[in-house]
């Protein structure tokens, strides 16, 4: 990524513009900050959000018309707030000390010929940046356009109040002055590096400038006239856009006596439409306060009344959703600058490192933001990105790729024609995580298949290669995914049916040549109503979509048909459909960040409190280990096979789970990589009457430990079979420690790239595991 890219993805997020009120209001006064200062009733504050962008607060606050008002978004639920009586509010009460802001004083002087609003907002900014300033009014007293001109609004001791300021700031006034003929503008010209007519002062001038119905022809934007260094402005309606007229002409000043371009980057100058987005949705709608009295405004309590009616307008759409994006304070216009000095970094720590690598690349993001920020597209890209610069550190994703080397061996990956066949029509690729999470489920779903889809439906296990993807090992998941596709042409080419959204997502974006269906889709063809009856399912479910089902608008309706015949009743939850939530799976985030990954599972099963059910094995288990009770989709359809998927262990918790699926726990990691290469092992002796090929030696160790020790080691990720080749090892080789005191040994050894410790005894036929842990080191000289 370079700067340009990075400013280019940093413009998508609009969080950080402005809210329309401010856009709205040509002097663009924070009217959000002002509202949640109000809210509070804390005045002082108001007033210093009116003093940071408001000249001559103690007029303008009072007889400002509120062109914001037609943009405020409340007015969408509502009436708008009524922003110009807040400021009017605040204003009726003491003016906080304020520090003052003048800038060091430069050597050029700007004459000023009248003192309306716009001229005296221009006096005011440029004496602020140094300039000498020198206001001509040709009434009796600076100011003198203003007095009486707006009633009761405007007393005269509020303009005195800011002529005072003015004048003690150190603008020169020259009040009986006559400005009206040509000679003025001469001298004015002759002695002052640029002059303004401030056209509301009420003068008729007789200067030789381009002329329009009798009024000089200025330039609205920037406040230029015919004549070079004369400016003029402030003859609109509105005090308000008068006063920014002379803002702006001010600015034009400044650039030109500085030697810049008059015109650079104002397009934001004035009023114009913020590209903010802020969604109404769930906002009630509510009438604006009526003020107690019109002059004076809102008493405190109604001032924090009708402010608490502001919206605080923001989007954060995408935080809102994503308990990761919440997690890291930001938003994706942050985080992208983030990732963008990660990657640019040379010297110290790549502290971006865990956030690039928690993202569940889910694209829920994406789907929620108004300009389409693609967070995940980032993410994964910068995986890339370090994996190719050798910049990954090893301990995010090791233990899902090593996952998917166990799937890839031969202690799971098969690819078969149907038995007696040697051609196949269908085949049936389950995914890896649903032979890990229900092995029986797939037995049953193979044998339906067959005898009613297709007799010649072969059956392909392995893994389509995604945690590789997301892991951003490029090779690698060419070479999975290559590896699924030679097996898929040596059968023939049929048509893969996956139960997995993700398997199915991932064959038809990177392997489109391979004919893929989703496995729903193609079991509504043969279902129809009544055909299945869910056992333990007699209250309504939340459906979960997964993420992988986000743009896959038919395998959505897919499943929800094959409820319906369930006779199910489906609530949907409120992010579904395309907005789906990810359950924490997703770009790995469990293997990088599991304790994000367990708040973001809690955060998705507390948005409804009816049971949820998945039609994705993973986010079934994910969702299920919160301790919420989630079916499968195939528990419904298929509620016999609940007893063959079943964890050995507790025979009465196995036997309640037989009879209520949503119950059933989610299989630890062990267990899945057991019930993987089992399920291979049982089909292939059941259906193709094979000998499976012996176990591994160190499977053969029976392993006994507290139930607590074997959740720690869940939570360490290391499997049983980790244990086992360590104590096989160990026993082997005789390479252990002995503790003549408790009479356990502790031992290492490194079978691939982690280094596992285990402490041990014998106990009896078996070993006693009494700890273990891992680190990615290896020990100079040890055992191989
Ligand atoms: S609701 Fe509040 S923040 Fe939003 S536009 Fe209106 S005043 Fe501004
Ligand atoms: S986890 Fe999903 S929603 Fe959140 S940032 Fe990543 S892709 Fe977007
Ligand atoms: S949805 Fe998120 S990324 Fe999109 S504009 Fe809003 S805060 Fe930015």
């Amino acid at each position: 990524m370079d700067q340009q890219q990075l400013r280019d993805l940093e413009a998508k997020c609009v969080q950080e513009l402005s809210p329309q009120c401010k856009a709205g209001c040509p002097l663009h006064v924070d009217a959000r900050s002002l509202c949640a200062s109000l809210a509070t009733g804390d005045f002082d504050a108001a007033w210093q959000v009116l003093l940071k962008t408001l000249p001559l607060p103690g007029v303008l606050a009072r007889i400002c018309d509120g062109p914001c008002r037609q943009q405020c978004l409340r007015g969408k639920a509502g009436d708008p707030v009524q922003i110009h009586l807040l400021e009017r509010s605040v204003v009726q009460r003491p003016r906080p000390r304020q520090r003052s802001l003048a800038m060091p004083a430069r050597d050029k002087a700007v004459a000023v010929a009248g003192s309306g609003l716009s001229g005296l907002v221009l006096a005011s900014d440029l004496k602020r940046k140094g300039y000498t300033v020198t206001l001509f009014e040709p009434g009796p007293r600076l100011g003198h356009p203003l007095y009486g001109r707006f009633g009761e609004l405007l007393p005269d001791a509020a303009i005195d109040e800011e002529m005072s300021a003015l004048e003690d700031a150190g603008v020169v006034v020259h009040t009986g002055a006559e400005v009206s003929d040509g000679a003025f503008m001469d001298g004015a010209l002759a002695s002052f590096d640029a002059l303004y007519l401030c056209l509301d002062a009420g003068l008729e001038v007789a200067w030789p400038l381009r002329m329009e119905q009798g009024a000089p022809v200025y330039d609205e934007m920037l406040g230029t006239t015919s004549l070079s260094r004369v400016l003029a402005g402030g003859d609109s309606a509105s005090p308000v856009e008068r006063a920014a007229q002379g803002r702006r002409a001010a600015n034009t000043i400044d650039r030109l006596l500085q030697g810049v371009s008059l015109s650079a980057e104002r397009s934001d100058q004035g009023a114009y439409r913020s590209r903010l987005y802020t969604s109404l949705a769930k906002v009630p709608s509510l009438p604006a306060v009526v003020p107690a009295d019109p002059i004076e405004g809102f008493s405190p309590q109604q001032a924090a009344y009708e402010a608490e009616r502001c919206l605080q307008c923001e989007c954060l759409e995408c935080v809102k959703a994503c308990a990761y994006l919440a997690h890291y304070k930001g938003y994706p216009k942050t985080y992208a600058r983030q990732i963008y000095n990660n990657l640019a970094i040379v010297k110290g720590h790549r502290q971006a490192n865990q956030l690039i690598n928690s993202c569940m690349l889910c694209g829920q993001c994406s789907a929620l933001c108004p300009h389409d920020f693609p967070m995940a597209e980032l993410c994964l890209e910068t995986r890339q990105s370090m994996v190719a610069e050798g910049i990954m550190p090893p301990s995010a994703f090791d233990f899902a790729l090593e996952d998917l080397r166990f799937s890839s061996s031969s202690e799971f990956f098969l690819f078969r024609h149907a038995p007696g066949r040697d051609a196949s029509t269908y085949l049936l690729f389950p995914g890896c995580q649903l032979c890990a999470s229900s092995p029986g489920h797939v037995e049953v779903l193979y044998q339906w298949l067959r005898e009613n889809v297709s007799q010649a439906t072969g059956l392909g296990l392995g893994c389509c290669g995604v945690p590789a993807h997301w892991a951003g090992e490029r090779g690698c998941f060419e070479r999975e995914l290559d590896r699924v596709r030679q097996e898929w042409e040596r059968l023939g080419k049929p048509t893969i049916i996956t139960a997995c959204a993700t398997c199915l997502s991932t064959f038809q974006e990177y392997a489109p040549d391979v004919a893929v269906a989703g496995l729903w889709n193609i079991m509504t063809g043969y279902l129809s109503p009544g055909d299945a009856s869910p056992r333990g399912a007699k209250k309504p479910v939340a459906v979960h979509d997964p993420c992988a089902a986000r743009h896959n608008p038919v395998l959505r309706h897919s499943a929800r048909r094959l409820l319906s015949h369930t006779g199910v009743k489906v609530r949907e939850l409120e992010l579904a459909h395309e907005q789906t939530s990810c359950c924490g799976y997703g770009g790995l985030m469990y293997s990088s960040n599991p304790a994000l990954a367990k708040k973001v599972a809690e955060k998705r099963v507390s948005e409804s409190k009816a049971d949820f059910v998945a039609y994705c094995a993973m986010c079934r288990d994910n969702l299920a280990a919160t301790g919420k009770r989630v079916y499968h989709l195939l528990d419904l359809l298929f509620p016999e096979a609940a007893k063959s998927h079943l964890p050995p262990g507790n025979s009465k918790s196995n036997n309640s789970a037989q009879e209520d699926p949503a119950a059933r726990p989610a299989p630890g990691f062990s267990q899945r990589q057991e019930n993987k290469a089992d399920l291979r092992r049982r089909l292939l002796k059941t259906l193709w009457q094979e000998e499976p090929p012996p176990m591994q030696a160190h499977q053969h160790l029976d392993l006994v430990m507290e139930p607590g020790l074997q959740e720690l080691l869940e939570e360490r990720r290391i499997l049983l079979n980790d244990l086992r080749r360590v104590i096989l090892h160990a026993e082997r080789t005789g390479q252990k420690l002995a503790d003549a005191k408790t009479g356990r040994f502790l031992a290492y050894h490194q079978p691939v790239r982690v280094t596992y410790w285990v402490e041990y005894a014998p106990e009896g036929e078996s070993f006693r595991v009494y700890n273990a842990y891992s680190h990615r080191m290896t020990i100079p000289g040890g055992p191989a």
